[in-house]
């Protein structure tokens, strides 16, 4: 049976210890995570005055990597697939214009700000956008600093995309899976074998080896931190540890950029892998109807 444990946990970071699942489901799950679960993000900008010192393209790619609260907007707006005809650019490179059959797919977003006489830093929060439920993760992140009379002002469209077309809308910063360490260790008789293991245990980077002189073994503090670089199999006496895999029992680890809620990307990744799942079957149940005449 599917055991999970919640290994470490705050905010934005997750590890969790699984069991029963084969490593190819999880590492499905861990590119499904970084690839194809939607946010949301500034897609397309149209200037209307810059006379600050740096390049539209510049601000530009700043303004998109803005991470913005996805929770609602992923569930409420169109996905990349239903908009892509909505996506295009006229020849100068502005947006498409929008007619009904793009409704749902973009929120607007805008930036007015100057500064008369003084500098003016010009922040993340200073992002007025038309749907309150999405905003940027932390306000305080600097997308300019104007000096005296500088303008900034612009319109912006943002969409759910996923980090497969940009990072950007990648929901994660990592994402990855961990082997997890079966350590065996033996007891040791030998007195220049005992001394030997007293100080080879130092070799560990993790530091979870320690030697127990009444056990008259090296003993494993938390076997989850083991990176399996076999330094102490290396350094320390013959038979007197070894490490190997676990077979049956994984890590899964990821850290979220604040756009999803940890518990969010969990449920949207394995939607998407059931969907896909379930996608497969249908096709291999029309073609097996087909060959089958
Ligand atoms: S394999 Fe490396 S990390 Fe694991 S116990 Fe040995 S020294 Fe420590």
């Amino acid at each position: 049976m599917i055991d999970v444990d919640v290994l470490e946990r705050d905010k934005n970071y997750i590890e969790l210890v699984v069991r029963n699942v084969p490593l190819p489901i999880l590492n499905a799950i861990r590119r499904i995570i970084q690839l194809e679960v939607p946010t949301v993000a500034v897609d397309s900008i149209i200037f209307y005055e810059n006379n600050t010192p740096l390049y539209e393209e510049i601000i530009a790619h700043r303004i998109g990597l803005i991470p913005l609260k996805s929770d609602v907007a992923v569930r409420k707006y169109r996905s990349p697939e239903e908009c892509r005809k909505c996506f295009s650019s006229d020849e100068e490179g502005y947006p498409a214009v929008i007619g009904t059959e793009c409704e749902g797919c973009f929120v607007g977003a805008r930036l007015k700000v100057y500064s008369d006489d003084g500098v003016v830093t010009v922040y993340s929060k200073d992002l007025i956008i038309d749907d309150p439920e999405i905003k940027p993760v932390y306000d305080n992140i600097p997308i300019i600093i104007l000096g005296p009379g500088h303008r900034l002002t612009f319109d912006a469209r943002i969409r759910i995309g996923r980090g497969i077309e940009h990072s950007k809308w990648s929901p994660v910063s990592v994402a990855g899976t961990k082997y997890v360490a079966v350590i065996k260790t033996s007891r040791i008789r030998d007195r220049e074998a005992i001394e030997k293991a007293k100080k080879c245990v130092n070799v560990c980077p993790v530091d979870i080896l320690s030697f127990d002189e009444k056990e008259s073994r090296i003993v494993v503090s938390n076997r989850y931190k083991c990176t399996l670089c076999m330094q102490c199999v290396k350094e320390c006496p013959p038979g007197s540890i070894s490490i190997e895999h676990d077979d049956n029992e994984y890590i899964l680890f990821f850290e979220s950029t604040g756009q999803l809620s940890l518990r969010s990307i969990l449920d949207l990744a394995t939607e998407l892998l059931i969907n896909k799942l379930d996608e497969l079957i249908k096709q291999v149940e029309k073609e097996v109807e087909v060959s089958s005449g």
